[in-house]
């Protein structure tokens, strides 16, 4: 008797092909096919798994292979482009080709939960036929705009593209012009638009719908319950979904006609997952647009600099927009206040201060942007030295006054505060630096009359508040909002026209070589808070205070002047010398155990089992600057190249040397990490 054998790949890190056979009895009624998803005994379990090859027999001996149990038929095949999308990424990033596709299947679906598939298409069915058209009413594009759309819709195939224009000069309006044209012009065509972040994707989610009322949206992020990713998955997979709206998670949507993929803020570091599939999303969206032969925008302010040298060396095209979209939307300005030379009050300048006193008198609303929660970052005893670090991490605990009590904001270690020095019993202890709960208590007392709004991680924290306060923001009943990086990106408040940036040198120290591109970009999405719309005030009314120690600084020089493409030459200057990305590819091993001598040993073991040396730098395993987190100490081992293939080559050795070592060791493989 003669099998059907379906080659199989489950979610685990055995990187290959498992053969099952497949019962005539099974084949009679419906015929497998590549992409689909199937039940099958996995060891002592049944598992879901996804075909990924159909063939006449088996290399191995057939009578040993087991039969299939079921194959999930309600759901469409898995298009072939999206396996060789996720088979690209498990190479590239070290996992297995199984590893990657079932994690981005609904759990319901791989749960093989047949009803609620089938309720889920039908919802879907309904909506057939409607027309995605786009409403009439919508700005007329400005020349520099125009260009941009022209060139998106003119590419004829893969054409990646950096839309480089400062927060307000009009991006969003290309994505939806672009959207709306690229829909017209092919039948059935999708539309992948990517946001970095979560918090941003019901703005998005609204301008889209305004725009395209007729069309289906399906949206992908993590916070969506189940049913629904599951009813947007399958709108996606049917094609029903005409645009794609989500996170970085969203570039695995198995969407089987894409025409058109957008990266907003393309620059942000949560495009990046940090956890499980290491991958970048904005690099995976260049990939598949390359795939595909379709264009690909990549949106920002402040281009990364990968993004910016690929501009340099002609491999991708600049489209820029040189000025706020509405008239009278001037930049703010931007002033540096130097905080060697004043008497600090509560943390806030007398210039800043007096700028916020103008804006209460105005009836305007000013933001004052600090990333640092808590109330104070550091609780000490002068006369022992005694500091609040936490016993777990190499980190001090957070005094947070309203709950009493300290916290770690690494591992989330709580302590009652201590009413006197542990150690000496000296009952005078002090608090060092301030985060946003003492800013906040500072400016109630510099204005009592004003309405003050803090916004960050712990005042957010419940489900739904973190609109609440937007919305409170965008009816005025705000005069002052404090807040971490959570409000720089994005929102839109039409009635905010003073910055004020607290405390934003930590960045020019940091041991992260990416924290200045990082905390410029920041400075430009915060400056791009103030002064959205046109002000009775006067034109240039809205105005940006950074409070620094280091005005002379060239990221703040650069940034006087909105000047990304000058401190963007200074980085790249930098990174050429010392050989960093975009100048050269890394890979980065991280190993956490108990002691750090364990972890450290285990990288210099595994430093030993690289095969070669040829165009390879391997350096030294060193413990990471956080070394402990939650009593585990951590340790890094970076290897570099100058080559990307030679890069990738060497891993696809190494790293299935190091899954075979015998090790209690937790380890993990990051290629192009951010972070090191
Ligand atoms: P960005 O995405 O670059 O921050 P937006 O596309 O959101 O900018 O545009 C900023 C503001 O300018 C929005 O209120 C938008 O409606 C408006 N706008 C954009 N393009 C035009 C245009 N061509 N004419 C008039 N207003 C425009
Ligand atoms: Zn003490
Ligand atoms: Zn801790």
């Amino acid at each position: 008797m003669s099998y059907l054998i379906v080659q199989v790949v489950f979610d685990t890190p055995l990187d290959f092909y498992f053969d099952y056979r497949y019962p005539p009895a099974l084949a009679d009624e419906r015929k497998p096919h590549v992409g689909q998803l199937i039940v099958v005994p996995f060891g002592r379990r049944e598992e879901t798994g996804l075909i990924v090859g159909i063939k006449d027999h088996s290399d191995v001996d057939e009578s040993k292979l087991k039969d299939v149990i079921s194959l999930c038929q309600e759901v469409p095949p898995l298009p072939k482009d999206w396996i060789d999308l996720c088979r690209f990424a498990a190479r590239y990033y070290q996992r297995s080709l199984g590893e990657v596709a079932l994690p981005a299947v609904p759990k319901k679906i791989r749960q093989h939960k047949k009803l609620a598939i089938k309720r889920a298409l039908k919802a879907l069915e309904k909506k057939d036929g409607e027309i995605p058209g786009a409403k009439v009413d919508k700005p007329e594009l400005h020349q520099a705009q125009q260009k941009a759309v022209s060139a998106i819709m003119n590419s004829g195939g893969f054409a990646p593209f950096v839309l480089y224009g400062v927060t307000g000069s009009g991006k969003t309006e290309i994505y939806l012009q672009a959207t709306e044209q690229t829909l017209e012009k092919t039948p059935d065509v999708q539309v992948l638009i990517m946001v970095p972040e979560i918090n941003l994707t019901p703005q998005l989610e609204k301008s889209v719908r305004d725009r395209f009322p007729q069309a289906s949206i399906a949206t992908l992020h993590s916070r969506l319950t189940e049913s629904d990713r599951l009813k947007n998955w399958l709108g996606i997979l049917t094609g029903n979904a005409r645009i794609i709206l989500g996170t970085r998670l969203a570039i695995l949507a198995p969407a089987p006609k894409l025409g058109l993929i957008i990266v907003d803020e393309e620059h942000d570091p949560s495009y990046k997952q940090q956890e499980g599939l290491r991958y970048s999303a904005r690099d995976l969206a260049v990939w598949r647009a390359s795939q595909l032969k379709i264009p690909v925008v990549l949106g920002s302010a402040t281009p990364s600099l990968e993004s910016w040298q690929r501009v340099l060396t002609g491999h991708y095209t600049k489209l820029e927009l040189p000025e706020r979209a509405v008239k009278d939307a001037l930049l703010p300005s931007i002033s540096l206040i130097d905080t060697t030379r004043q008497a600090m009050n509560n943390g806030l300048s007398p210039e800043l201060v007096a700028a916020i006193r103008r804006r209460l008198e105005k009836g305007e609303q000013s933001l004052l942007f600090l990333n640092r929660r808590g109330y104070a970052p550091v609780m000490t005893c002068e006369a022992c030295g005694w500091v609040s670090a936490c016993t777990r991490c190499s980190a001090y605990m957070v005094y947070h006054k309203a709950h009493r009590l300290l916290r770690c904001h690494h591992c989330g270690l709580e302590r009652p505060i201590p009413r006197v020095c542990p150690d000496c019993g000296n009952a005078d202890l002090q608090m060092l630096g301030r985060g946003t709960q003492r800013i906040e208590e500072g400016l109630k007392i510099c204005f009592p009359e004003a309405g003050v709004l803090r916004i960050d991680a712990d005042s957010t924290s419940k489900k739904g508040s973190l609109l609440a306060a937007l919305q409170s923001v965008h009816r005025g009943e705000i005069d002052i909002v404090v807040g971490t990086q959570m409000i720089a990106k994005g929102h839109d408040f039409r009635n905010l026209t003073l910055v004020g940036v607290l405390n934003p040198d930590t960045a020019l120290f940091s041991h992260d070589y990416r924290a200045g591109e990082r905390l410029f970009a920041q400075l430009m999405q915060v400056a791009g808070r103030a002064g959205r719309s046109s002000q009775k005030t006067g034109a240039n009314a809205s105005e940006v205070l950074i409070q620094t120690r280091y005005p002379a600084h060239p990221l703040y020089q650069a940034a006087l002047s909105h000047n990304y493409e000058k401190y963007v030459n200074v980085l790249l200057a930098e990174r050429k010398s010392a050989r960093l990305p975009p100048f050269g590819y890394q890979a980065l091993l991280s190993a956490e155990a108990r002691k750090i001598e364990t972890a450290l040993a285990f990288l210099q073991e595994a430093s030993a089992l690289v095969p070669y040396r040829d165009g390879i730098v391997i350096n030294e395993a060193v413990p990471m600057a956080m070394m402990r987190i939650a009593n585990m100490e951590r340790a890094q081992l970076l290897i570099e190249s100058a080559s990307r293939p030679d890069l990738q080559h060497m891993l696809r050795e190494w790293v299935p040397q190091l899954r075979n070592k015998r090790t209690n060791v937790r380890w993990h493989i990051e290629v192009d990490p951010i972070a090191i």
